[in-house]
């Protein structure tokens, strides 16, 4: 819930802006320290969903890893306080440059996604007299029922290796001198919101979990990726953490010795987020009316990007009830958040929450049409 005061405070502030709740981070972040200390399972936070200095340097706090997808982000963990041995590198097209940092940097695994880059670790750890902890992303060809551009991990997906591949990469690896594989690491797609998704995942990490070990290969760590949905229709509810990993305790045989290691990146900062804006002008339209809004797809990509849906309030309205569609300022047909949804009578001014926007919100923002980036508010400071 935002409050009147923290809505007399929104009235105060130049928008558009990221308004975090620190209430629902920090809620958040001790239900999921909680599970994961009853459990023993390795939390790296996925730096991508918000890379925002202070949100960074909170949830270090928690003493949790993070998984990084390019050295400016294991940069950006390193000066938030995470260690450099709970940081895990992930990602299709690391460069020799980012490989070579990382090495250097002493992070904790590359998650590796083909042979070619397997082979350039390789190369680059020999020079430095390093040897690399790998892990590597299998394709474990699960649906993940999501929208198809976060789905990563059906047949023929630029991520993961291929099952039908793991003979040659075992067979390569043996032959690499500075390669130490250490895990099988997964990311089915994003924003899954169905269990059963994450059961089949389960069932296939057990099937490889065998295959490893009919090759004579123990892996010390099986790292399930991230993954889990939030409700967008009820910013209010937090993520199922209990159920989560209840069932990786259930469905998941770890061997003796192994650690499970998971990336939550939405999970973690969805709910505490919200996009600030207010409404520039009410425009008729033939059908419907157009509520315009000074923030806009550079703000946040996701409804433009994937047809995301985010719940939008008008903090400032109480009148009856119209149909809005509610758009941006940007030069694209794209640029809008959602059509013909029914908020109370908006008008010029009116101050609108964009809800569940912690995730992929401020860390997708861009500046075309040469505009400001968001700047970001957190409630102890207002
Ligand atoms: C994006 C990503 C994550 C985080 O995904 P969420 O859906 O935000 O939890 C975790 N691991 C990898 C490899 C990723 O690419």
């Amino acid at each position: 819930m935002i409050d009147l005061k923290t809505i007399a405070k929104f009235r105060e502030i130049e928008t558009p802006f990221y308004y975090y709740d620190l209430d629902v981070l920090y809620s958040t972040l001790n239900q999921l320290k909680k599970e994961s200390d009853n459990s023993g399972y390795k939390v790296h936070y996925a730096v991508k969903a918000n890379s925002n200095e202070r949100i960074l340097k909170i949830i270090s706090s928690y003493g949790f890893g993070a998984d990084c997808v390019s050295y400016n982000e294991i940069s950006a963990a390193l000066d938030a306080g995470f260690a450099a041995s709970q940081i895990v590198f992930a990602g299709v097209g690391k460069t020799d440059k980012e490989i070579d940092a990382a090495l250097r940097a002493g992070i904790f695994c590359f998650n590796c996604e083909s042979i070619p880059e397997i082979e350039v670790i390789n190369h680059i750890a020999t020079k430095l007299n390093k040897v690399a902890r790998i892990a590597l992303r299998i394709n474990p060809y699960i649906e993940a029922h999501t929208h198809k551009y976060i789905t990563t991990a059906v047949e023929e997906s630029k991520f993961g290796i291929n099952t039908w591949e793991l003979d040659e990469v075992l067979k390569k690896i043996a032959a690499f001198s500075n390669i130490d594989l250490i895990g099988m690491h997964f990311h089915v797609g994003s924003q899954i919101t169905r269990m059963s998704v994450f059961k089949s995942l389960c069932s296939r990490i057990n099937e490889l979990q065998e295959w490893f070990s009919s090759h004579g290969i123990n892996l010390s760590v099986v790292n399930v990726g991230g993954g889990m949905g939030i409700d967008y229709e009820n910013p209010e509810k937090a993520p199922q953490f209990e159920d989560y990993f209840s069932l990786m305790n259930e469905f998941i045989d770890l061997l003796p010795g192994q650690e499970l290691h998971m990336e939550p990146g939405r999970s973690v900062v969805g709910q505490c987020g919200s996009l600030i804006s207010r409404v520039l002008y009410i425009k008729n339209g033939n059908q419907t009316l157009f509520a315009i809004l000074d923030a806009g797809m550079t703000d946040l990509i996701r409804p433009a990007l994937y047809q995301a849906h985010h719940k939008i309030e008008n903090l400032t309205s109480d009148g009856s009830i119209y149909r809005y569609d509610v758009v941006g300022p940007i030069c694209e047909s794209s640029d809008t958040f959602a059509k013909y949804i029914e908020l109370p009578e908006t008008k010029r001014g009116d101050i609108i929450a964009i809800r569940s926007a912690g995730a992929y919100g401020e860390a997708m923002a861009s500046r075309y049409n040469l505009r400001n980036l968001p700047k970001s508010v957190f409630s102890d400071e207002l």
